[in-house]
């Protein structure tokens, strides 16, 4: 509990003592003595008014507030007319006790809250607390903010990684299990990149922070989860325009009450005053209000447990409708590694030359394909000459071109090769990616290069298809032979090949309308790895990335993160934002009918004050229990 709830729990116990102590009063002395009927009155609302305004004013200042800034219509309002109605016929002790008890709902609502927004910060357990800096031979902590970029910061064994940076002495393993769920530790030495919220499992290391922590990837996230909340479900924003229009219609309906039965019957006023009162405490709408955002707070914290970031409720709630899911196949479905599997001369150069000079083409590119080539041309103990190569060109979704010593090498796929004119010789042969080599106008043969396919996204893609996910898409840039075949080990349904990036948009736009238009409303997903494929992220309903950690880019234009690389996790997070939606949809018809009911008892008047103070705060407590299961949540 923290400091504001104590507070709260000790106004309810001093509150409670003393409505006791005035019962008993009431019961034993006040009752026993002849007073006239107006001084009792006055003698028990002095009372009785000490519990109730210790534990109400905060109520009646907020209703007061409220009507003076025009939004008369909340549960503060309907609590303070029900109270001071009951003061007015004379339920002194039910008046005191409906505050007292509608305050103990808030308590354990507050302590519900923040039990499942610390799950979502504490599961994710990231913020780090202090880095430590060498000063003089000594480690001083000092606050991660104050980090500054290109520092040396020490992490010791069992330390939680504050900042960003590169190991520049030491080697360790760190356990990645808060970003990505993955508990193997991950070896790193000298060199290697170590991300803030990763703990140090093994020796000490000396880092060079690569970021501030503001742009640390723990800074990111932190603010992502706590960003979630504020984006909407659909769910939430129709109980916030259902609460506006509801407490209006049930004071109208509470006026109704109150004076048409006894205008037509003729008189019994109290009575129906009575039975408007309960009313009015029965049909405060907290629990709808409460506990719809918290089932899906439930949900985002399960998901965060299991190292995927959601960010926010409508995302979830899209989650749970989607029908088809899109794929960008490399580094999404296949490892993304790229290996050179083969080289074959067709021109006037042998092996060794048409590799040094692709490595040469492909050097300034970042594509996961030059990468290979490159490496696979220095791995032989080679250095590339970057000096001599000038007018470097990348041409997206086709390959490369420079100009090297005064002659163009052009290395890319047949698209290329048609563009800039070189009579070539298509291989339809082999399934990996060929890289076709020209010197000027000269064909000199092609290199193939293959990527591997994922293990678990071939058990990914048969458990969506068992989900309900109807539809698997995979688009590409590869060859229309390299693509069916990562298809069909995968058991994906539909492919498109040989796009270029623009293509890969246009696919997944006619995927897109092609559902709006047709009979079913099911949902879009998208899954790249966040190279170039942040615009498809954004336009799809819901973009989802993969294998993100370290990717700014990616984070910030997906709505779900994967941290690590698994495609099954895609399943994993459909499963809570349906079992989120379950929830949220049973406490909304739960909370509805009791009310309901209790109100028609109400009107009847076969419920009292007390039924009416269950009905209320009962059932808030009851849905918010229900929506924290959610945070219990296992695959
Ligand atoms: P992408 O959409 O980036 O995956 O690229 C689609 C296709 O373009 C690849 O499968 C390659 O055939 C070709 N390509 C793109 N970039 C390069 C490059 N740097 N070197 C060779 N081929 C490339």
């Amino acid at each position: 509990m923290n400091k504001k709830q104590k507070r709260q729990l000790k106004r309810i116990i001093l509150s409670l003592v003393l409505l006791v102590v005035m019962v008993i009063i009431h019961k034993l002395v006040i009752d026993k003595l002849t007073l006239g009927t107006v001084l009792f009155r006055i003698i028990l609302t002095a009372m009785y008014l000490v519990p109730y305004l210790i534990i109400g004013g905060k109520v009646l200042a907020k209703a007061g507030r409220n009507i003076l800034n025009g939004q008369v219509f909340d549960e503060n309002f309907l609590m303070t007319l029900a109270t001071i109605g009951a003061f007015i016929l004379g339920e002194y002790t039910e008046a005191a006790a409906v505050m007292l008890f509608y305050q103990v709902g808030e308590l354990f609502e507050n302590i519900a809250v923040n039990k499942s927004r610390t799950a979502v910060t504490a599961l994710i357990g990231l913020r780090p607390d202090y880095a430590n800096i060498e000063q003089d031979g000594e480690l001083v902590k000092v606050d991660p903010y104050d980090v500054v970029v290109g520092s040396e910061i020490v992490v010791l064994p069992g330390e939680k990684v504050p900042v960003d940076g590169v190991v520049v002495e030491g080697e360790s393993f760190v356990n990645t299990a808060a970003l990505t769920g993955e508990s193997i530790p991950r070896g790193v030495k000298v060199g290697d990149t170590v991300l803030s919220g990763c703990i140090n499992e093994g020796g000490k290391l000396t880092l060079k922070t690569t970021k501030n922590f503001d742009d640390s990837t723990v800074a990111k996230i932190l603010d992502m989860v706590e960003n979630a909340s504020s984006r909407k479900s659909k769910s939430e924003s129709f109980i916030t325009r259902f609460a506006k229009y509801y407490t209006p219609l049930v004071v109208i309906a509470a006026l109704i009450v109150a004076f048409v039965p006894p205008i037509i019957l003729g008189g019994g006023f109290a009575t129906w005053i009575s039975r408007a009162l309960i009313f009015l405490v029965i049909s405060c709408p907290c629990a709808l209000v409460i506990s719809v955002p918290m089932g899906f707070f439930g949900g985002i914290g399960a998901a965060s447990k299991l190292g995927i970031l959601v960010k926010g409720s409508n995302y979830l709630e899209a989650m749970a409708e989607v029908d088809t899911v899109v794929f960008d196949k490399t580094g999404t479905l296949t490892e993304g590694v790229f290996r050179v599997n083969d080289i074959v001369c067709k021109g006037s150069c042998n092996q060794d030359e048409l590799l040094k000079l692709a490595a040469y083409a492909e050097c300034y590119s970042n594509h996961p394909i030059a990468k290979s080539i490159e490496g696979a041309y220095l791995e032989k103990g080679e250095t590339i000459n970057k000096e001599s190569i000038e007018d470097v060109k990348e041409i997206s979704g086709k390959g490369v071109s420079v100009s090297l010593d005064g002659v163009t090498i052009y290395a890319g796929n047949k698209k290329l090769m048609v563009d800039v004119g070189v009579s070539f010789e298509e291989n339809n042969e082999t399934s990996g990616t060929v890289v076709y080599v020209a010197r000027d106008n000269e064909y000199l043969g092609y290199i193939v290069i293959s990527d591997v396919i994922k293990q678990v996204a071939k058990s990914a893609i048969s458990k969506m298809h068992k989900l309900g996910i109807k539809n698997t898409v995979m688009l590409t840039g590869d060859r229309a032979k390299t693509a069916n075949y990562v298809a069909g080990e995968l058991g994906i349904k539909t492919v498109y090949s040989e796009l270029l990036p623009g293509d890969k948009m246009s696919e997944l736009e006619d995927i897109i309308t092609s559902k709006c238009e047709g009979k079913k409303s099911g949902k879009v997903a998208f899954v790249g790895d966040g190279i170039n494929d942040a615009p498809a992220l954004t336009r799809a309903d819901i973009g989802i990335a993969m294998g993100a950690l370290g990717q700014d880019a990616a984070i910030e234009a997906a709505d779900i993160v994967l941290m690590d690389d698994n495609p099954e996790k895609i399943c994993t997070v459909h499963d809570i934002g349906r079992k989120t939606l379950t929830i949220v949809r049973q406490n909304i018809v739960f909370a509805l009918s009791v009310k309901f009911l209790v109100m028609i008892l109400g009107v009847f008047g076969i419920a009292n004050m007390w039924l009416a103070v269950f009905a209320d705060v009962g059932v808030a407590v009851i849905a918010i229990l229900n929506s924290m299961r959610m945070l219990k949540f296992k695959e």
